[in-house]
């Protein structure tokens, strides 16, 4: 008996290119203005910065420790919300979730931190369908998705494996390790390039899958 349905954000429900013009177009615009120098400039300054902490450090995903350390002082959520034109929901996902939300406790589970997961869920109203919204780095300290964060998303949910599935768009974070657990999980996947009984190429033909559950 399946109560709760997690998804993935970036890549399934929406496009995520607002990250990569966050860091590497937004903040060395703000740099550039902030100490003076030429976009060309901060826009090394600010990739050197990036690539000396690496992204295995939980920092490296956090606006507020970068803002601070290039001295920017505006609030990072207000400059991500002068970018949400850049956020795009996947035209289906709207009318999937007031469908499924009859049924279902849905939740979303993603590496997006906070700050991006605000601004992103306000597109289109999409945090008005979840009852709930994981992010692995900023709840849970982790960068990726492995085992112990599904663990611990059925444990704040209190539901079995049997009784939740999950749906993303990468094979390894959002198919095999959900799997692993007991979670039955699908590939979101558009261009057809993922193949498999466990694909579907998007949310209309998931809501028929899960209808046949
Ligand atoms: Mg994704």
């Amino acid at each position: 008996m399946i109560k709760v349905i997690s998804f993935d954000m970036d890549g399934t429900l929406l496009d995520g290119v607002i990250d990569d013009y966050f860091w590497f177009e937004e903040i060395p615009k703000l740099y550039s203005e902030r100490h003076k120098v030429s976009i060309l400039k901060a826009k090394q300054i600010t990739r050197k910065a990036y690539d000396d902490l690496g992204q295995d450090n939980l920092l490296w995903y956090d606006p507020q420790y970068w803002f601070d350390k290039f001295e920017i002082t505006a609030k990072p959520v207000e400059i991500l919300k002068d970018l949400k034109h850049h956020i795009f929901v996947y035209p289906e996902v709207i009318n999937m979730l007031k469908e499924l939300k009859k049924d279902y406790k849905l939740v979303i589970l993603t590496r997006s931190t906070k700050d991006f997961v605000e601004v992103k869920t306000e597109a289109e109203g999409l945090k008005n369908y979840f009852d709930h919204i994981f992010s692995a780095i900023s709840d849970f300290k982790e960068i990726d998705k492995h085992h112990g964060i599904y663990q611990m998303m059925l444990d704040i949910l209190k539901v079995k494996p049997n009784e939740i599935i999950h749906i993303g768009n990468e094979l390894k974070n959002d198919y095999e390790t959900p799997m692993s657990l007991g979670i039955k999980s699908f590939i979101v996947n558009r261009n057809g390039k993922i193949r498999g009984q466990f694909v579907v190429k998007n949310f209309n033909e998931f809501l028929e899958r899960v209808k046949l559950l």
